[in-house]
């Protein structure tokens, strides 16, 4: 039963649900209209690069979700295969091949990486022009500072789907779980700006329990299924559950879980983001609202020099 409230859905006798998938698909519509506007103005559909170094299981389920995005909205998804074994000096090499073609309008590298190429290496080659998932130290940087540079789309989606669905973050206890430079670091930034009082828990924190029964808000990026249990939660508490999880199923098959175990949370939130159908549909909407806006920059960048 929807409550009228975008992305938001109240079950019989449960929490209020924070869907992603309704907020996403309204993003999606206003990107296909903007991207058929772009495509008539500049003669060709952007490119978004995907750069995949080996291949994992839970990178091909991203990465069919993302190029089927893509197709979605009328975006040229090209996927970069490099083999496993390469150097972390042909990766880079490929990246700058990237950074020079003028149809590419956004990279994104897909994590993990093998175990034998630095991050840094990598990330620092992305042009931060292109850079459309803000992992770039320039884009890190003007977060940090509050400039408008490209956000790390995961945790913008934690926020955004609390903005969106009309849960006031403004002065609240917002405790964030998990620290890293792609999800809780971001996030705790982003949440910061919207003037929440915020507290980072990690895996060092002592007395998890303690922190999280202080939230009123309370966004969990740790990639630990089951990390948050109803017992670690105050009644009312509005949770963002960032986690995405593969676990068994119990019948010989897998499914995706969060870091939070849903049933004994259920019935102490006064809101909750399932996973699946939560923050994830949101993050790739947002990645290519990232991506329509380097794109445009780029294109009236390029113009700007044409007529000087
Ligand atoms: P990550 O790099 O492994 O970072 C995990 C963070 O959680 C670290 O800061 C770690 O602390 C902390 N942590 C781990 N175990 C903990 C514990 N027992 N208690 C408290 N803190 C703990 O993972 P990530 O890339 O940030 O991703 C986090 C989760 O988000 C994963 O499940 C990932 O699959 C998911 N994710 C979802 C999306 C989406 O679209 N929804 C996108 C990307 C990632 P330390 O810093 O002390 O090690």
């Amino acid at each position: 039963m929807s409550d009228g409230r975008d992305g938001a859905t109240r079950v019989a006798a449960g929490p209020r649900l924070l869907l992603g998938s309704p907020i996403a698909a309204e993003i999606r519509a206003g990107l296909t209209r903007d991207f058929a506007a772009f495509t008539a103005q500049w003669g060709r559909a952007p490119v978004l690069a995907i750069v995949l170094v080996g291949a994992d299981a839970p990178s091909a389920v991203y990465l069919r979700q993302i190029l089927r995005t893509c197709q979605k909205v009328g975006v040229e998804g090209r996927l970069v295969e490099i083999g496993s074994h390469a150097t972390a000096d042909a990766v880079c090499d490929e990246i700058e091949r990237l950074n020079a073609d003028s149809a590419v309008a956004g990279i994104i590298v897909q994590m993990p990486l093998p175990s034998h190429i630095p991050l840094h290496t990598v990330i620092d080659s992305i042009d931060p022009a292109k850079d459309i998932d803000g992992i770039h130290p320039r884009n890190a940087g003007l977060l940090s500072l509050g400039y408008d540079g490209f956000l790390p789309a995961t945790a913008q989606a934690s926020v955004e789907i609390l903005k969106r669905s009309g849960i006031e973050i403004a002065g609240k206890r917002v405790v964030v779980i998990g620290r890293s430079n792609v999800v809780g670091k971001p996030a705790a930034l982003l949440l910061m700006r919207e003037h929440g009082t915020v507290t980072v828990l990690h895996s060092r924190t002592r007395d998890l329990a303690h922190h999280c029964r202080d939230a009123e808000i309370l966004v969990v990026a740790a990639g630990r299924p089951g990390l948050v249990t109803g017992d670690m939660l105050s009644p009312g508490v509005v949770v963002v559950d960032v986690g995405i999880n593969v676990v068994d199923d119990g019948e010989g098959g897998e499914k995706l879980v969060g870091d939070v175990d849903f049933e004994s949370a259920k019935n102490v939130v006064s809101a909750i983001t399932p996973v699946p159908g939560g923050v994830g549909p949101l993050t790739n909407a947002l990645l290519l609202s990232h991506l329509l806006r380097a794109a445009t920059d780029q294109a009236e960048r390029r113009e700007s020099e044409r007529v000087r």
